[in-house]
């Protein structure tokens, strides 16, 4: 996945145009900046490629988050159903708005279970959030069914799947709001960035003034400018932006190196008897970026997961004893730990998380591995690396 490990001339070249300008903010300074508005240029390019009216380009995918649920007016005490198995930027987006993050089951997708979901919408709830984890997608069809039937905003969380699609849509333009994380870790990244996408020209406006302290960005000066609402400053550097502009123009090539590498350590896994992979949706196409399969049961798949690290096969994750990204090693969301004292409406309306049943979930993620798909590899060391993990597999599988 990580867009780290292919950065290079374009980039630099990109960079070198905001340093020859000088100016390193996206807004004002017109004459200075000698026609170069990089954040402007990569919202134009990422609204082109995910076919989508508009995008705006923030300071993280966890901004782009918080951005995108304020742009839809959800507010302290409105309800959000989010997914256990998510990266925890997820749930925090929630809460800094004090919303009210409700955690739902997934199923053999990895993703939210509409089922599951269907049961956890309330006269409160305002947004249903899938997380389309490690390069695949919920089943958004039903998800926006629901949605249409009780009034929610759809709001993807595609920070790990860009360059997938749904129904022949990009991840994140199926919904009404989509967001992206340009981490340095993320398929393509901007060194800290992110963004959010939609066609409703409200979100659109309210996300362009809230992220920028509530600018109306009319006219040419700045401190003239009015604020029709409360904002705050999510915005991107122009060095960051120009870095992802750069790297948004190799998201395709990304993909298809993925799609090989991933394709390779695929088949060398398939012929396995116990290993199952991961469902995606019929009307999915996955962006590559891990490649997720199931053992038949928990000791199975521990036992594998230490197999391949003793065997020197690096980046395969068993995310059931991840710190970040599963609700089991959530202590602090379950105890609200927080620094000054939490909005009342988060205090008193939040779940209770430590007797909550999330056995539907350990069912899958207890018995999940993750591989990481890298983009530097040599195509004969992918071909190696899966010969290996299918011994070390079928040695545990006995
Ligand atoms: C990375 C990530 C985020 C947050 O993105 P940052 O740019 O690191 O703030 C949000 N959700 C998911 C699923 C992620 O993987």
């Amino acid at each position: 996945m990580p867009g780290f490990e292919l950065f290079g001339d374009q980039e630099r070249n990109e960079v070198n145009k905001v340093l020859d300008s000088g100016v390193l903010m996206r807004y004002g300074f017109d004459g200075m900046r000698q026609g170069q508005w990089k954040a402007l240029e990569l919202e134009t390019a990422l609204a082109r490629r995910m076919e989508s009216r508009y995008a705006q380009v923030v300071s993280s995918g966890t901004a782009a988050l918080t951005v995108a649920l304020v742009s839809a007016g959800v507010g302290a005490g409105d309800e959000v159903i989010v997914p256990v198995f998510t990266f925890v930027a997820s749930f925090e987006a929630v809460l800094a708005i004090g919303a009210v993050p409700v955690l739902c089951d997934i199923d053999d997708t990895l993703t939210l279970d509409p089922g599951a979901v269907e049961k956890l919408i309330t006269p409160r709830t305002r947004v249903i959030m899938p997380v389309h984890m490690c390069g695949s997608m919920a089943d958004l069809k039903p998800l926006k069914e629901l949605c249409e039937k009780h009034g929610l905003v759809l709001l993807e969380d595609a920070c790990q799947a860009i360059g997938g699609t749904y129904d022949g849509k990009p991840l994140g333009s199926y919904g009404d709001l989509g967001c992206f994380s340009f981490d340095y870790v993320k398929t393509i990244t901007c060194g800290e960035g992110g963004a959010l996408i939609t066609n409703n020209e409200t979100y659109k406006n309210n996300a362009d003034h809230y992220s920028d302290h509530g600018h109306d960005h009319i006219g040419t000066d700045r401190g003239a400018e009015s604020h029709p609402f409360l904002g705050y400053n999510f915005r991107i550097s122009e060095l960051n932006a120009a870095v992802g502009v750069a790297q948004l123009g190799r998201l395709d090539d990304f993909i298809s190196i993925q799609k090989k590498h991933y394709s390779i350590i695929r088949e060398a896994l398939s012929s396995i008897d116990g290993v199952t992979f991961r469902r995606v949706p019929e009307a999915g196409e996955e962006n590559y970026s891990f490649l997720n399969f199931f053992l038949p049961d928990e000791n199975l798949a521990r036992k594998a997961h230490k197999a391949l690290a003793e065997a020197g096969i690096d980046g395969c994750f068993y995310w059931y004893d991840n710190n970040w990204h599963y609700i089991r090693k959530w202590d602090h969301l379950k105890n609200k730990e927080s620094l000054g004292k939490l909005p009342r409406e988060v205090a008193e309306q939040m779940p209770d998380y430590h007797t909550a049943d999330f056995s539907a979930s350990d069912h899958w993620m207890g018995r999940n591995i993750s591989v990481l798909i890298k983009l530097g590899w040599e195509e004969a060391s992918v071909k190696e690396r899966a010969g290996k993990m299918a011994t070390v597999i079928k040695a545990v599988l006995g």
